[in-house]
């Protein structure tokens, strides 16, 4: 049995058709974690919906309203990508309480997965870029609300920058002086940004030259080159980490564990292999125990030409977690 929990529901399934996002792969995931015995039924937990004052927390009534009712408009159903149902709506709220659950686990086990989650693109007031709802954020706030944290550090490792995440907390933001941007080898042409944040410090590591256009700021955004490959990304994410817990020290931590940084997805441009993938895992969770701050993690994008890898890349999330997690040292 795995010393942690996964979150997860059949109704993680996200009703949209034919369509780049493979919304099967929730329920392939738990699937193959089952059939590679890395997992036992008994290691997952079933979420409950999270409840509309919990979306609230994050998200303005006006739009709660819309998508509640089925009433966004045509612009609005456009700008997020997947198209409106009350079944979506309803699997959105699932993935929101799937995040939940998973921060109140990690408190206890130190770490807990969501099999699903990281819509990290959806704003306080409307959705974009596959994302209806901030599952994380409404997570977030929840566990302040709760008195279980005071604060939180979002890992944004999915390749495209976390606009959404960086919108919402930036209102307890303080700017300061961005630190020098690094050259040289091994962190290459890549640019980091900073800016300091007030409770809630927000990481995102993407490819530039990749949506969403418009970034908004994030305490620490490190704008990747096309093309960086396993070696320099981890020396930018190693970087990135070292530099935010230098700053700021989180309560909890939020990583968005995109499966789309690999060289073969669709929606990508990094080039990533599947190995330096399970190695970005395993950083971020090196240095999550090593500094006993209990992580939670989601799952975010994963476009790949094959399903099977965007599966390989996700179930290696939880193997790397079982290897980290699980030894005694
Ligand atoms: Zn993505």
């Amino acid at each position: 049995m795995l010393p942690f929990k996964l979150i997860y529901s059949h109704d993680y399934y996200l009703p949209i058709g034919s369509h780049v996002f493979p919304a099967a792969k929730y329920r392939l995931v738990h699937e193959h974690l089952l059939a590679t015995d890395v997992a036992e039924p008994a290691d997952f937990l079933a979420p409950l919906p999270a409840s509309d004052q919990d979306i609230l927390l994050v998200h303005k009534p006006e739009y709660v309203q819309k998508l509640k009712t089925g009433t966004l408009s045509a612009r609005e159903e456009m700008e997020m990508e997947i198209p409106y149902s009350r079944d979506l709506v309803r699997a959105f709220w699932l993935a929101a309480g799937g995040s939940i659950l998973a921060a109140q686990q990690a408190l206890r086990d130190r770490i807990a997965i969501n099999i699903g989650g990281g819509f990290h693109h959806a704003f306080p007031d409307h959705g974009e870029g596959f994302c209806m709802i901030h599952d994380v954020a409404v997570a977030i706030r929840r566990m302040q609300r709760d008195d279980q944290i005071r604060t939180a550090m979002t890992v944004d490792c999915d390749v495209h920058q976390g606009n959404g995440t960086a919108a919402i907390f930036a209102g307890t933001r303080t700017p300061s002086d961005p630190l020098p941007s690094r050259s040289g080898s091994p962190l290459g042409t890549g640019k980091l940004r900073n800016a300091h944040a007030g409770d809630v410090f927000t990481i995102s590591l993407h490819q530039h030259n990749n949506y969403p256009l418009y970034k908004p700021l994030s305490s620490i955004d490190v704008d990747l080159p096309d093309g960086i490959g396993d070696d320099a990304y981890l020396a930018w994410l190693d970087n990135a980490l070292s530099s935010g817990l230098r700053q700021f020290e989180p309560d909890l931590l939020c990583y968005v564990a995109g499966a789309d940084p690999y060289s073969e997805d669709q929606l990508g441009g990094l080039a990533l292999t599947i190995e330096g993938l399970k190695r970005r895992d395993e950083l971020v969770f090196r240095v999550a125990r090593a500094r006993d701050i209990p992580i939670m993690v989601t799952y975010a994008g994963g476009y790949a030409q094959r399903v099977e890898d965007t599966v390989t890349i996700h179930c290696n999330t939880v193997i790397a977690a079982k290897e980290i997690f699980g030894s005694k040292c």
